[in-house]
């Protein structure tokens, strides 16, 4: 194992448990054991005291809002200056938390009512959302699924997630499985193992992926049975959660190098944080980091309208500030596409810069990142496309295999459906033709 137990670990270490040694700390377990719950301990292992009425808000915050804060990713907050600290942000309490604004929900994604089944979210036609985990190793501070953290850190029962299983397993067109939770790496190797294979076993299955934040709160949970446990599982694919250059660490690299190195794709999914990262150099520079780790960028999140998150809310504006300042700029694969999930359960929403400036009948004007305007001039055939493969020269067409038509595809092609315009219900004018009708 490379040595990265310094001297700021052990004397960290030292003050949660005495005599422990760089076995105790490499331990996941050992790191969840001794994961920091409260204000005391928290003032005891950082060094510092907060004044007594601050801390009497911290703990009411604490008290809706529960802290877990493991030590490794503790050890990385900048003593000295802490309360700027990005880490400090992410994982301590904070007053801010008890503050809700009247637009602010519990459930700003209306997960809860796009779940046929309890644990499952589906709301895309081809891929679902499923929690198996109760549990995280860190509480993020801004977490969107916030007001069940901690509810409860047991471990579903394999009857729960059999009903899950259950509901794959009736609905064909779900090819794409997405596990969440909660993260469903502090699972067991055996039941996490148990689940994958009980998914595999589903014929339409083609992609199984997990959504984790433990290479960035608790790097050591990816040891060598974990992944040798996962590579029996393709093709299977992680996204992680890193928010700041600060979290890349050997520690966090070294968890990023093992689960590549079995042949997993990385991706990453950033949340923009007011006074963390929302800054077009700390984005760039993190995402050039995670490119070079092997980790490929994928969204970038505008902060959900959860309850309690509103201290740590951007703009729109400073998210597309920030797209601006990457695309062109640096790698394309260092780009994650900036997201907004739709309140009330849209899904995710690409907000972009506007790269078209112009459209002709024959030509489109476009510019740049440096603001070089261009024309391109487009072919004077148009293939017209009614979307009904059978038949197509392109040869997709399988037999039998339907592509019904979503949304804005309807106005976009000349189909068997007639639909010339989407119109939303309840306006007054639509309520007086149904009457009229
Ligand atoms: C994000 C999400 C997915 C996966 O979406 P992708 O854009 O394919 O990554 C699936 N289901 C739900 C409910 C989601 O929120
Ligand atoms: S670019 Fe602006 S926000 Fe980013 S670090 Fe520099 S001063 Fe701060």
């Amino acid at each position: 194992m490379e040595k990265i137990f310094d001297k700021k670990h052990k004397d960290f270490a030292e003050k949660i448990s005495k005599n422990i040694g760089l076995e105790e700390w490499y331990d996941w377990k050992w790191q969840l054991k001794n994961s920091i719950r409260d204000i005391d301990t928290f003032e005891e292992v950082i060094g510092i005291k907060f004044h007594e009425d601050e801390k009497a808000e911290l703990q009411e915050a604490a008290d809706v809002f529960p802290l877990s804060i493991t030590p490794y990713y503790a050890s990385l907050i900048d003593v000295k200056n802490f309360r700027e600290d990005p880490i400090f942000k992410q994982s301590f309490v904070g007053v801010e938390e008890l503050i809700t604004e009247n637009f602010e929900m519990a459930d700003p994604l209306a997960e809860d009512k796009d779940s046929p089944v309890p644990g499952l979210t589906h709301r895309y036609p081809d891929r679902i959302l499923f929690y198996i985990s109760h549990a995280c190793a860190v509480y993020c501070r801004h977490c969107t699924r916030k007001r069940k953290v901690g509810d409860t850190d047991s471990i579903p029962s394999k009857k729960q997630i059999e009903k899950g299983l259950d509901y794959i397993r009736n609905n064909p067109q779900i090819r794409d499985v997405l596990l969440s939770g909660g993260d469903p790496l502090l699972l067991p190797d055996d039941y996490l193992d148990w689940i994958l294979t009980e998914l595999w076993s589903i014929p339409h299955i083609e992609v199984i992926r997990i959504g984790t934040r433990v290479p960035v709160v608790l790097p050591y949970r990816i040891t060598d049975e974990l992944v040798n446990m996962l590579k029996k599982h393709h093709p299977l694919w992680i996204n992680t959660h890193f928010n700041h250059i600060k979290e890349i660490t050997k520690s966090s690299k070294n968890a990023l190098r093992k689960l590549a190195d079995v042949g997993i794709p990385l991706g990453n999914q950033s949340v923009l944080l007011r006074g963390v990262n929302d800054c077009p150099n700390v984005i760039k520079k993190l995402n050039q980091k995670l490119a070079a780790n092997r980790v490929r960028p994928y969204y970038l999140f505008q902060c959900d309208l959860s309850e309690g998150l509103s201290h740590f809310r951007t703009s729109v504006r400073k998210g597309v500030e920030i797209i601006e300042s990457l695309i062109g700029h640096t790698s394309g694969f260092a780009v994650p596409r900036y997201v907004v999930d739709a309140p009330g359960g849209g899904g995710k929403i690409p907000v972009m810069p506007n790269y078209v400036i112009s459209w002709g009948t024959d030509r489109v004007i476009l510019r740049n990142y440096e603001g070089v305007i261009t024309t391109y001039k487009e072919p004077e055939h148009q293939d017209d496309c009614s979307k009904d493969c059978t038949g197509c020269e392109r040869g997709l067409a399988e037999e039998g295999e339907e592509h019904d038509l979503v949304g804005i595809e309807k106005l976009l092609f000349n189909s068997a459906d007639d639909t010339i315009s989407l119109v939303p219900q309840g306006t007054e004018r639509i309520d007086k033709r149904d009457n009229n009708g």
